[in-house]
């Protein structure tokens, strides 16, 4: 059984790096090709220097993930078959066991396993700020601020990860045989209560949200906000210019806590009546309720996770066929949940395409609603000053955007807001 486990688990990770590979060489070939003409529908608002530097931002960003994809594999090995996992496992244990057993070791293995994770992603992290962003001008970050953010993201691990963590674990030590249905509670639980809780009190750590100060424009929000039956207070503007030159909108939050929030970034950049219909577009996402239609599937996904983990947890298979040796004195629960997370990795991309395609159709959706409330001109105007800003390119390859991409490609969806793009965009 052990060996046909590892063959499984072989065979799914050599598929999907084909798969990866296959689909980045598609995006690449396919946005080189058209690097030097803008598509016709675009000619007359996308200049053709803008259309160059959003074709060299993508290549540049697929080179980063190539190596990426390469070195993820790599340390995916080291940690299961090549025996990582199983030495840091080992080690934590033997350290620990006489005095610390239980508990104390578990949470040692996962903070030691989450730290080293960390270490190793960090050259590509920095590499991917400093570099590639700073190239293409969009990094505002400095070394100070990266260093405060890594000490604040730090701080908020061991103050909120790690008690968090401490509970999961002992409520899957003191369950008994259903232990992965309680489970699945608490950590539903965790995930209700962080979508009141990092809005609100999280996410200023780390930005200042404000309200809008220009009257007039307040004043356009508050009565589209009347007329789409959303709650005013909702509305936030971001110094995302902080960190990025990237524009954004995003919708967060449930209940009281549900909001709206703006890059200033983006609203610099927008004319008022297309900040009108971006704001439309996001209401879009609550009246369609887009954020419980998205909580609820992960429930029900993270629901077979827990449900797979309580079977394969007890398998002696399950652990020697990915190069771990079971604990035999010690709980397993977090060195099964921590392989676990490690095997489902290549499974998973082959799920990736299935999540977009409802993340797209969330966002046809919501553009409808934003016609019916708005303008879809100031829509359309809006969205490709977004992607001009984001250096996004607007000749993707087909399968590739219909693989990855949580957002339908600009050419489709101009097309959807108007029967005539053309015309509507020169406008
Ligand atoms: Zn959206």
């Amino acid at each position: 059984m052990s060996s046909t486990w590892t063959l499984v688990f072989a065979i799914a990770l050599i598929a999907s790096l084909a798969t990866r590979a296959w689909l980045a060489a598609r995006q690449v070939r396919h946005v080189a090709l058209h690097r030097d003409e803008v598509p016709l529908p675009f000619r007359a608002s996308v200049p053709l220097e803008a259309h160059r530097k959003a074709a060299d931002y993508t290549l540049a960003k697929a080179r980063l993930g190539h190596w990426q994809m390469i070195f993820g594999a790599v340390v995916l090995l080291g940690w299961t078959l090549f025996g990582g996992l199983d030495a840091l496992n080992t080690s934590i244990r033997d350290a620990m066991a006489p005095r610390w057993g239980g508990l104390a070791y578990e949470m040692a293995l996962v903070a030691a396993f989450v730290a080293i994770g960390a270490l190793l992603d960090l050259p590509f992290e920095l590499y991917t700020t400093f570099r590639l962003e700073q190239r293409f001008g969009f990094n505002r970050m400095t070394w100070r601020l990266w260093v405060v953010d890594a000490l604040k993201g730090l701080a908020l691990g061991i103050v909120v990860g790690l008690p968090l963590l401490a509970a999961v674990l002992w409520i899957m030590a003191v369950t008994g045989a259903a232990w992965w249905l309680w489970a699945w509670a608490a950590w539903m639980a965790i995930v209700f209560a962080a979508q009141i809780v990092v809005p609100t009190l999280i996410a200023p750590l780390f930005n200042r949200f404000r309200e809008l100060d220009d009257a007039p424009l307040r004043q356009r929000i508050q009565g589209l906000m009347q007329r789409a039956g959303f709650a005013a207070k909702g509305f936030f503007v971001m110094d995302g210019s902080r960190r990025s030159a990237h524009a954004n909108a995003y919708f967060t939050g449930f209940g009281a806590a549900r909001r709206i929030v703006f890059f200033d970034t983006l609203l610099k950049r927008l004319a008022p009546a297309e900040v009108e219909a971006v704001l439309a577009h996001e209401i879009g996402h609550f009246k369609l309720r887009h954020i419980r239609k998205r909580i609820l599937a992960m429930a029900v996904l993270t629901l077979a996770f827990f449900a797979l983990l309580g079977w394969l947890s007890t398998r002696a298979w399950f652990f020697t066929g990915l190069g771990v040796g079971p604990n035999l004195t010690a709980p397993n629960d977090a060195l099964a949940l921590l392989l676990m997370l490690l095997a489902m990795s290549p499974f998973a991309v082959f799920a990736t395409p299935v999540v977009s395609g409802w993340s797209r159709r969330d966002e046809f959706e919501a553009d409808a609603f934003a016609c019916e409330q708005a303008d879809g001109r100031d829509l359309a105007a809006a969205l490709l000053k977004l992607h001009e800003d984001n250096a996004s390119t607007l000749t993707p390859d087909p399968v590739y955007a219909r693989f990855y991409y949580s957002h339908p490609p600009a050419m489709e969806r101009l097309a959807a807001l108007s029967d005539k793009p053309a015309p509507a965009l020169a406008s």
